[in-house]
């Protein structure tokens, strides 16, 4: 579940990005590139500021689609829910299925498999220049309880066809290409989305809290892990983490999240910018009462406390001056929940993204502000922030990932 706007920008962009367009329009376009006047390529030189050199014609670039919306549904298989739903949990058997079909996939395309201690699996194709950093490309399989069979799962299965295209096409790379599985995108199992990335990018504070990590039927993660056949070392993870420099260039391919492009009937954007999530947990405490009992003026309603933040945090994000600006109330629970009581109590979850940090930051203060405001209303206040704003101060959590890979 990556997040990101969506929405094409005219930036330039450097020649890094033109080479990951390139790989992306491989996997993408079932027919061969050939044309001068062809429009793609046109788009494609526009947008990076660079003439592209077609390959040669005698190199055919053909995606067998077929065959691979045949794997995609086959991986749907590997459900906890029933189709068209899926629902694959890390770690689980439904997972761990999952993972040996990609396993099989990258071996039957001739890729040098590997594993790391928690599950991330990286598959091979050596350049002609193997000491190279290579390029990586993949996402993640794991699917959140029923959720859709592409999400993720194109950028795998995407990238691998990818290299089945360049080696039908007698390519033989200079860089390595690799083509990475990242375990646990999702936060479903235990609360740690990218956890497989984060690691890998060497965050020390996740691996040592993955040692008092466990999930809501209490087995712990080591325990989960190590049914699946990971995580054998109890005391160290630390053998995931990579060196900088390990990549020289990494490309995901994803599906669109949102409407903007399906809508704009435009078949493949290019994220420039990657929107941080930050979180906000109010609990507003006043005092209950009978609802026919107790008079409008000497009520302390939580509950009508927690519905002026909800419409104050859309105030905030509406005023923000940008439309990349989001803010949600997932979740507003009233204690006790009944019709006939004021409710005494109330829990409002708000999440809050921006691809600006300081713009985002600015509507997270500024509902931080009304929370207080609102509860100078004789009410007690409890604001928590969500951890993720300990990453998101560092930057995005992908852009993290990219940069300690990039570096
Ligand atoms: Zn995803």
């Amino acid at each position: 579940m990556c997040t990101f706007p969506g929405r094409r920008r005219e930036e330039s962009m450097g020649l890094r990005f033109f080479c990951y367009l390139s790989l992306v329009l491989l996997v993408w376009r079932p027919f061969e590139v050939g044309a001068h006047d062809d429009p793609m390529i046109k788009i494609m030189e526009d947008f990076s500021g660079y003439p592209i050199h077609e390959p040669s014609s005698s190199m055919s670039l053909s995606v067998d689609s077929q065959s691979l919306q045949k794997q995609i549904d086959e991986l749907a298989t590997f459900s906890d829910t029933p189709a068209p739903s899926v629902t694959r949990i890390l770690y689980s058997e439904n997972d761990v299925l999952a993972r040996r079909y990609i396993k099989n996939l990258m071996r039957n395309s001739g890729l040098t498999v590997r594993e790391d201690a928690v599950g991330n699996i990286f598959g091979r194709w050596d350049g002609s220049q193997p000491d190279l950093a290579p390029v990586g490309t993949g996402s993640h399989i794991d699917a959140i309880p029923y959720s859709g069979k592409y999400d993720g799962v194109v950028g795998v299965l995407g990238a691998i066809e990818a290299i089945n295209v360049l080696r039908r096409a007698g390519f033989k790379p200079k860089r390595s290409l690799e083509v990475i599985m990242f375990t646990s995108e999702e936060p479903t199992r235990f609360g740690i989305s990218c956890l497989g990335s984060r690691l890998l990018a060497g965050i020390d504070v996740l691996e040592k809290a993955l040692k008092r990590t466990a999930d809501g039927h209490n087995i712990s993660f080591y325990d989960a892990a190590r049914s699946a056949g990971y995580a054998h070392n109890q005391e160290d993870l630390t053998s995931v983490f990579l060196k900088k420099g390990s990549y020289s260039a990494f490309l995901e391919l994803h599906i669109e999240q949102g409407p903007i492009l399906e809508e704009e009937g435009v078949s493949i954007g290019i994220v420039t910018a990657i929107a941080a999530p930050a979180s906000i947990k109010v609990d507003f405490e006043g005092n209950g009462g009978h609802a026919g009992a107790v008079l409008m003026p000497a009520r302390n309603d939580a509950g009508l406390a927690a519905a002026e933040l909800a419409l104050a945090v859309e105030k905030h994000v509406l005023e923000s001056g940008s439309i990349d600006t989001v803010g949600t109330v997932g979740i507003l629970e009233l204690h006790p929940g009944a019709i006939n009581s004021i409710p005494s109590k109330a829990h409002i979850e708000i999440d809050t993204r921006d691809i600006d940090e300081k713009r985002r930051n600015q509507v997270i203060e500024r509902i931080h502000n009304s929370a207080l405001t609102i509860a100078k209303k004789h009410l007690d206040i409890m604001i928590t922030q969500d951890a993720n704003r300990q990453h998101i101060q560092h930057g995005t959590r992908a852009n993290a990932r990219k940069k300690q890979f990039l570096d």
